[in-house]
C-alpha cells in the first residue's frame, strides 16, 4: 500500500521556539530570518497561547514539521488511497 505524508498543526502544543520558521527560512534563503519564512508565530497574549500562520508563499515542503520539538507540527503517513478516495469523493 502506497503511504502519503501530511502535515498535522496542533497550535496548542507550540511552545513559540520558532524553530520552525528559522528552519524555513535557512532552507528557502540559507539564512536565519523570521521575517522571510513561510510560517509564523504569533504569541496570542490575552489567551496565553501561540498561533501558526502560514502564508501563500509556503510550498508544503513540510521541513518545518520535521524540527519542532513539542508535536505542534507534526507528520503523519495515511494511505495514499485512502486520499485519492477522499479526493474523488469531494469531487462528486
Ligand atoms: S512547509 Fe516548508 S515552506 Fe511551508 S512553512 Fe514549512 S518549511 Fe516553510
Ligand atoms: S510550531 Fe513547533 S517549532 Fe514552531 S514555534 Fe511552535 S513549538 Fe517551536
Amino acid at each position: 500500500m502506497h503511504m502519503t505524508t501530511e502535515m498535522i498543526i496542533k497550535p496548542g502544543r507550540c511552545i513559540g521556539c520558532s524553530t520552525c520558521a528559522l528552519t524555513c527560512s535557512l532552507v528557502h534563503h540559507g539564512v536565519f530570518d523570521l521575517g522571510r519564512a513561510n510560517i509564523r508565530v504569533h504569541r496570542d497574549d490575552l489567551a496565553g497561547v501561540y498561533e501558526l500562520r502560514f502564508s501563500s508563499t509556503c510550498n508544503g515542503c513540510k521541513q518545518c514539521a520535521r524540527v519542532c520539538p513539542s508535536g505542534a507540527l507534526q507528520l503523519v503517513d495515511i494511505p495514499s488511497d485512502e486520499a485519492k478516495n477522499a479526493g474523488e469523493v469531494t469531487k462528486r
